[in-house]
């Protein structure tokens, strides 16, 4: 077995250790005598893999007690119709549009009432965070919406925006349990965990009580009201069971490291590796506004389309694989998610050092 330094915007790198306890339960999970994929997910011994699941993302949240969690499907995208099919009582709500999927969030709004865009990062390729301070946000739009750690273009959110009083929804699908977070700022904290959390096929929506009710826009589907799944503990109908089960192990795993303050300092420790060779680099620079930057996601270029290619392709000779960015900002980009031991941080820095020295 040979495993490679996956720098994967998502789906994405998982601990080895989740990895390794998967395939020793895989035909026999705890003496059931079957694999977790082939249980009912009514028996009692799947309702205790969801309950914990649950419990044990409560506590490493600190998730109060007038929130609830629900385990869905249909991955962040579905989120951008449900979130205003369930909020959008008075047809308006605002969007700060900083990066591709805050853009697709926008633009699903605007086909159930007026989305309104209030601030906007596109004038410079979303290399930044624009200043939310002090937003013209309508009176009576029902949420502010935003995307906290911008996947594709590495811009993060330091302070969350003033909503001035106004519910604040936010997709945190490539940050989710990367730092700790004051959910109580929050109405909805959503996100597809395919990023840093487990396998694709599962998005998490934390979502404070009132914000859970039958007042639902006309026509919304059954499975797409949150109290529908709110009210069966995301058990309406199956959910992604076996998706569900790998994400409890990954939560147990963040907690056998200390926690979302330990997973911080974790995370940045990494970043500082990459970001402190990036400043210094003649050949590699970093594409973001430096007070914005992701500790996740890490554009960067050398400013030659052939040197990009040519690192790319010499990079996944040598085991950093999906390093390639995305088109839109070009270049490269390291995702260096929980699971990204600092050891490949590391061994990545070495090998982009090598690299410039050479060409
Ligand atoms: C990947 C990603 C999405 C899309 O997720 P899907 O589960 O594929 O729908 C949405 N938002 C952010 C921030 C992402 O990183």
């Amino acid at each position: 077995m040979s495993r490679v330094y996956n720098f994967s915007a998502g789906p994405a790198v998982l601990p080895e250790e989740v990895l390794r306890a998967a395939a020793e339960e895989m035909m026999d999970y705890k003496g059931s005598g079957m694999s977790v994929m082939e249980m009912s997910h009514r028996s009692k011994v799947y309702d205790t893999i969801i309950k914990e699941a649950e419990a044990d993302l409560r506590e490493l949240m600190n998730i109060p007690d007038n929130y609830k969690v629900l385990f869905l499907q249909g991955g962040a995208s579905q989120q951008f119709a449900m979130i205003p099919m369930n909020l959008m009582k008075h047809k308006k709500a605002a969007y700060i549009v900083t990066g591709q999927w805050a853009k697709k969030a926008y633009q699903e709004g605007q086909l159930y009432g007026e989305a309104v865009k209030v601030a906007s990062s596109e004038d410079e390729t979303f290399s930044y965070i624009p200043d939310c301070s002090d937003l013209d946000i309508p009176e009576d739009a029902d949420y502010v919406y935003i995307c906290e750690n911008n996947t594709i273009y590495g811009t993060k959110y330091k302070t969350l925006p003033n909503t001035k009083g106004h519910t604040l929804v936010a997709d945190v699908s490539s940050c989710f349990l990367s730092e700790p977070v004051d959910v109580s700022k929050y109405g909805i904290i959503y996100g597809g965990v395919q990023k840093n959390i487990g396998p694709a096929g599962v998005v998490i929506v934390i979502i404070r009580e009132d914000l859970i009710t039958e007042d639902t826009l006309p026509g919304t589907p059954t499975m797409l009201k949150y109290k529908t799944h709110a009210d069966a503990d995301s058990l309406y109908n199956t959910p992604p069971a076996y998706g569900i089960y790998i994400c409890g192990k990954v939560f147990k795993w963040i907690k056998k490291m200390g926690g979302l303050t330990a997973m911080k300092q974790h995370n940045e420790e990494k970043a500082k590796i990459l970001y402190d060779f990036l400043d210094q680099s003649s050949m590699f620079k970093g594409t973001v506004r430096k007070e914005d930057r992701s500790l996740m996601n890490v554009p960067f270029v050398t400013g030659d389309k052939d040197l990009d290619a040519k690192f790319v392709k010499e990079a996944e000779a040598a085991g950093f694989v999906n390093i390639k960015g995305h088109r839109t900002v070009g270049g490269m980009r390291a995702s260096i998610y929980n699971a990204m031991p600092k050891e490949g941080v590391e061994k990545l820095v070495a090998f982009m050092k090598k690299f410039e020295e050479e060409n």
